[in-house]
């Protein structure tokens, strides 16, 4: 595995720094076991009464002698984390204020690691029939003809089958089935960069050529590659992920909602002969064990993932693209706090590897590192082939007449209707999960809350429950207030996905009505075959929430209404106006994909306000420059640093006392040029039974912010129940 001699190798009982998950905050001292260690060997070590799994992470430390130090159990069977990875990692920990286990955690989330058997058992047809066919047997049988004989676990053949695991035994001792012994993970199908891709036009030449271009080069390089949807980003980036592969590097897509994207991988598979390796929530178990030792192996060569795929043990990568970057699933919000897509760049960065961030409607960040040249931009300034952007007009509720309990204009109603009389979908746009987003009792205004957060109760109508959406917690629909007791008063207020699907079969009672919320399927699994199924055409009317936003391909979608475009402008949110600009302009790209030209209804009360102007008028960089030209008058980021601070303890009055300790001793921060506001109560001021307080800290953008937070927290230790955490560069203030 290692060079004996090399400094990297650590002879049988010599001591060594291994790192594990454990929340212990720094490697500790064993001896190498029988055979030796090495750097980035993943090892199984004794910790108090337990064995836990880590990493060989450098020299030992040395602080306990040698005579008291444990040994390291064994070696397990897994390729060394690399230096790049564990570099990666120390820096990101850095970067993001969190200890380095719970980091190392992200990159070993893979199950039973090095514990398995590298060799597991196959079935095959043997060269004898059964003595004795019965039913059950010869549906066995059948499995192999339906596979071509190919091998198959006993687990496996059984649940194919559809038999009890007695069957299979029978038959492997009868000799009608045969053992063999075969690696446990298979290695992936070989992806093919020199296969055609599409003929590209003009512009997209020009653009793939600078993408690969910059990975024959080499070195590190990002490179913002904007365009409306439907331009060809997708078409593009794919070249670049050809040269990576035809290097002989590995290359990484990120994906938003990557558990939906089935669409993606077919694209994968016709654009290279085979499907890539994917790391996400609905992979099963063993593909992931797959996925991350080939990767580790050098045997797989792309990797299609959500976001903590970016803590995946590559061999050499090559190339890292983030689609749709200004996403905010990209930011992991519990847990450990980063965002995929600067923690992208910074492993590319270190790495000597190349990152493409592809949106049609970029984060203000990245368009200010392209405007500074931090970033090299390229545009695609023109939807494929005949297709053109969709018409987009505003509906100005203030001038519609809208019976009460309703939310579709007469106006959009005309719209749609004419639509699917033609044949052709509709999207209706709302961002409410649910039924509605407020019960309340109309004898006495109670409005019904979560008895464990500062949040009012979500009614879904479709699970027959008040659901909240800050902690899951969930109730049967009361009949009976529970504040005055009043039966039969309670009513719902507000529009969620789920009563405007009412409203539209009461309105087009012939239509077909489909509802998209990440809610209503039980597996991503049925999200995605009902996405399908409405690609297909299978219904005229589709009412989604944000999730219809994210590259899903609609080929008759001819029209989008946006229900409510004011919601979200109101908020005090820094990104308030960034969030409402990148979701509507997303969604109403959904429309005319194909042939036919699109069109968008955008309903609001207040088409003067400047977003909505910007929306309609398509100006994007109008509506960026003065996006900027606002954060850098308040030295708001990406123009000046934040950084979020939320503690939290069952009771008020520690949060509250700890808060003002902090604002208090405010010196550290002040020595860089810092200043920190608050404390405050959180805008959910509790969540699950804590309560919370903020405080934010507000840095010029060349401040040293992490050293400084360091020192300044450093002399306050938590008290017992009281938890701290610290965001940087923070997306959402909740
Ligand atoms: P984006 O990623 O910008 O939304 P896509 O790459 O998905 O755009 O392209 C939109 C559609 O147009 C896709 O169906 C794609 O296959 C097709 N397309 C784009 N460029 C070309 C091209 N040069 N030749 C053929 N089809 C193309
Ligand atoms: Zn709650």
């Amino acid at each position: 595995m290692c060079d004996r001699d090399s400094p990297e190798f650590f002879d049988e009982g010599t001591p060594c720094g291994v790192l594990t998950a454990e929340p212990l905050g720094r490697p500790l001292d064993y001896l190498a076991p029988e055979g030796g260690a090495w750097l980035g060997a993943f090892v199984e070590v004794p910790l108090g009464p337990r064995r836990v799994t880590g990493v060989v992470w450098g020299a030992a430390e040395g602080i306990v002698s040698r005579a008291k130090l444990r040994s390291i159990i064994r070696v397990l069977d897994a390729a060394p984390m690399r230096t790049e990875l564990r570099d990666f990692l120390t820096r990101a920990a850095e970067y993001t204020l969190t200890p380095l286990p719970a980091m190392l955690r992200l990159a070993t989330r893979v199950p039973d690691l090095g514990q398995g058997p590298a060799l597991r058992k196959l079935l095959y047809l043997g060269e004898t029939l059964p003595p004795r066919m019965t039913e059950a047997r010869e549906k066995v049988l059948a499995v192999f003809a339906e596979f071509g004989g190919a091998g198959l676990t006993p687990g496996e053949l059984a649940q194919a089958a559809g038999v009890s695991a007695g069957v299979v035994r029978g038959l492997v001792q009868s000799g009608a089935l045969v053992e063999r012994q075969a690696p446990r993970d298979q290695p992936y199908l070989r992806l093919d960069p020199r296969l055609a891709g599409a003929d590209l036009t003009e512009d997209q030449k020009r653009a793939a050529d600078a993408l690969c271009g910059g990975l024959r080069a080499g070195g590190y390089g990002t490179t913002l590659l904007r365009g409306v949807t439907g331009s060809g980003k997708t078409e593009v980036y794919l070249e670049a992920v050809a040269t990576c592969l035809a290097q002989g590097r590995q290359a990484l897509v990120l994906l938003p909602e990557i558990a939906l994207s089935s669409e993606f991988l077919d694209r994968v598979e016709a654009r290279f002969g085979a499907r890539p390796a994917e790391w996400h929530s609905g992979v099963t178990l063993s593909e992931r064990r797959r996925c991350w030792h080939m990767l580790a192996l050098g045997e797989a060569q792309l990797v299609v993932g959500a976001r903590s795929a970016l803590f995946l043990p590559f061999r050499d990568l090559g190339l890292i693209v983030v689609d749709e970057e200004h996403d905010s699933s990209y930011k992991q919000e519990e847990g450990v706090l980063y965002n995929a897509r600067d923690m992208a760049v910074l492993r590319a960065a270190m790495n000597g590897c190349r990152v493409v961030l592809a949106s049609a409607t970029p984060s203000l960040e990245t368009w200010a590192n392209a405007e500074s040249g931090k970033y090299t931009r390229l545009d695609l300034p023109a939807r494929f082939g005949m297709n053109t952007l969709p018409e987009m007009r505003a509906i100005d509720l203030r001038a519609e007449e809208i019976p009460s309990n309703r939310w579709i204009s007469p106006s959009l109603q005309s719209a749609v209707t004419a639509r699917i009389t033609a044949g052709e979908q509709a999207l209706l746009f709302l961002n409410r999960r649910g039924y509605a987003p407020l019960t309340v009792c109309r004898a006495c205004g109670h409005q019904i809350g979560c008895d464990d957060c500062d949040a009012r109760m979500v009614e879904h109508r479709f699970l027959k429950r008040l659901v909240c959406h800050q902690c899951g917690a969930s109730k049967p629909m009361p009949t009976k207030c529970p504040s005055c007791e009043a039966e039969d008063r309670l009513a719902p207020v507000g529009p969620g996905v789920e009563r405007l699907e009412e409203e539209a079969r009461a309105l087009w009672p012939d239509a077909r009505v489909a509802v998209l919320s990440s809610d209503l399927f039980g597996t991503a699994r049925a999200l995605k075959e009902q996405i399908a199924a409405i690609a297909g055409g299978e219904a005229d009317i589709i009412i989604g929430t944000q999730i219809v936003a994210k590259g899903h391909n609609f080929p008759d979608l001819t029209l989008v209404g946006v229900i409510d475009a004011d919601l979200g402008l109101s908020g005090s949110d820094l990104r308030a106006a960034e969030r409402v600009f990148q979701l509507v302009r997303q969604v109403s790209g959904r429309a005319g994909r194909a042939e036919k030209p699109g069109r968008a209804l955008i309903q609001t009360s207040q088409p003067e306000h400047p977003v909505i102007r910007a929306i309609l008028s398509g100006d994007e960089e109008a509506f960026w420059q003065s996006e900027a030209a606002q954060r850098q008058a308040l030295g708001m980021p990406p123009y000046g640093r934040l950084a979020g601070i939320v503690i939290s303890a069952p009771t008020l009055e520690p949060v509250f006392a700890l808060g003002n300790d902090l604002a208090r001793a405010d010196q550290p921060l002040r020595a860089v040029g810092a200043q920190v506001f608050g404390p405050a109560p959180a805008p959910i001021a509790r969540i699950r039974g804590r309560h919370r307080v903020r405080l934010l800290v507000k840095a010029p953008k060349t401040a040293p912010l992490q050293a400084a937070i360091t020192a300044w927290l450093r002399p306050h230790k938590l008290k017992r129940d009281l938890r701290l955490s610290v965001d940087i560069d923070p997306q959402s203030f909740f």
